[in-house]
């Protein structure tokens, strides 16, 4: 064991734009002279952590991802995966507060932009001082950490003869259920395009461990999604929009090529279905009064997706890169986004480029704050 590791309990934390996600190292085995040290306090946060998967009235265990007999920095334990709306981190902090953790941890290894902007609350409410790593180097180490920790981490999804899609794209729910998900053996990963969907949207070229850049992003990610979303069909939360969405149709929503053209254009292989012109039909006031908001909420996925796609695989071709791996909560329980965006870069690449994903989504971040590797 690494005898400069700090004590327990060990945390790594991502104050995100939207969540925040919070990873709970517990330890194996404990030996003689630290069952000996243990507290009473150490005892309750870990029964505490472990013994539930709902904290307060938002705050969630990823119970599915939890991931046993890791090791870190020499010794061997389980991650737990925790997450709570970034709004509630003040309820966090009274939590943390009437568990004791305030008179036992006095480091909290953070990222992401709340580590900056809540670190005085974090000293004024509990005496914790955030040790804060930078977001995008804990995103890499995170992803190359849990990958190597678990063989089923990355995944695609596959067409059943695994062959590049010539089709139209594949909208209807029909068209998309033949995708079945695919274990992929991510062990010589370089180089690959890292395509971070949070609330906003980040693209990094990754060479090598500690060789990597962001290449682009936009603003327009999971949090404009959500918001579209909410203003659009009233929905208020994440599964909401996904649910809804997963229902809806959008070419009652958008242009087609086929609703300009009567057909497809030829001429420049676009087939008829592709849409033309994401929320085109919303400038008719009839059209309008017929949408469902299940419609609304699948456009708002579809525009969102596709975006998303295009700029990966712009970044991709420039940066000649065949690998593109997604990850970030906007991909938590949203197969539709995923299927959609293997389409898109299949179809526009002609089959060159490979749409990835983890398994593990948002938690990367906090992970490689886990591992601190600055200390
Ligand atoms: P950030 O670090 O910016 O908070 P995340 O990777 O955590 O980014 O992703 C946030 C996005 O994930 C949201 O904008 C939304 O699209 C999606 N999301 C998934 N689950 C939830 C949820 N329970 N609550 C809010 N947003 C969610």
């Amino acid at each position: 064991p690494d005898t400069d590791a700090p004590p327990m309990p060990w945390f790594g934390m991502d104050i995100g734009g939207t969540l925040t996600k919070l990873v709970y190292f517990e330890p194996r085995e404990t030996n003689r002279r630290e069952i000996d040290k243990e507290t009473e306090v150490l005892k309750n946060i870990r029964r505490y952590l472990t013994r539930n998967s709902a904290y307060g009235k938002t705050g969630r265990r990823d119970v599915h991802l939890q991931m046993d007999n890791v090791e870190i920095r020499g010794r061997r334990g389980t991650l737990h995966f925790i997450r709570f709306p970034t709004s509630e981190v003040g309820a966090f902090l009274q939590l943390a507060r009437s568990k004791g953790m305030a008179d036992l941890v006095n480091t909290i290894y953070a990222t992401g932009g709340g580590a900056y902007k809540f670190e005085e609350d974090f000293i004024k409410e509990v005496n914790m001082r955030l040790s804060k790593m930078d977001e995008l180097d804990a995103l890499i180490a995170g992803v190359l950490y849990v990958d190597s920790m678990n063989a089923q981490e990355c995944y695609y999804w596959a067409t059943p003869d695994e062959q590049p899609v010539h089709t139209h794209p594949p909208y209807s729910e029909a068209a998309l259920s033949v995708y079945v998900r695919k274990p992929f053996d991510f062990s010589s990963p370089y180089p690959f395009l890292l395509v971070n969907v949070g609330s906003g949207v980040s693209v990094l070229v990754v060479n090598a461990p500690n060789d990597y850049y962001r290449v682009s992003g936009t603003s327009l990610g999971g949090g404009t999604f959500l918001g579209l979303c909410c203003l659009l069909t009233g929905c208020s939360s994440f599964e909401e929009a996904i649910a809804l969405a997963a229902s809806g149709d959008n070419t009652t929503v958008d242009k087609l090529v086929r609703d300009i053209y009567g057909g497809d254009y030829a001429r420049f292989g676009l087939p008829g279905d592709l849409v033309a012109s994401s929320f085109g039909q919303m400038c008719s006031a009839e059209r309008r009064a017929r949408v469902s908001r299940a419609d609304l909420a699948r456009a708002t996925l579809v525009t969102i997706t596709n975006n998303i796609g295009s700029i990966a695989r712009l970044c991709a071709s420039n940066e000649h890169i065949e690998r593109v791996v997604f990850c970030g909560n906007f991909l938590r329980v949203n197969p539709l986004s995923m299927k959609l965006l293997s389409y898109a870069m299949s179809y526009w690449s002609r089959g060159a480029l490979k749409a990835l994903f983890l398994e593990h989504e948002g938690y990367f971040g906090a992970v490689g704050c886990l591992l601190h590797l600055d200390t």
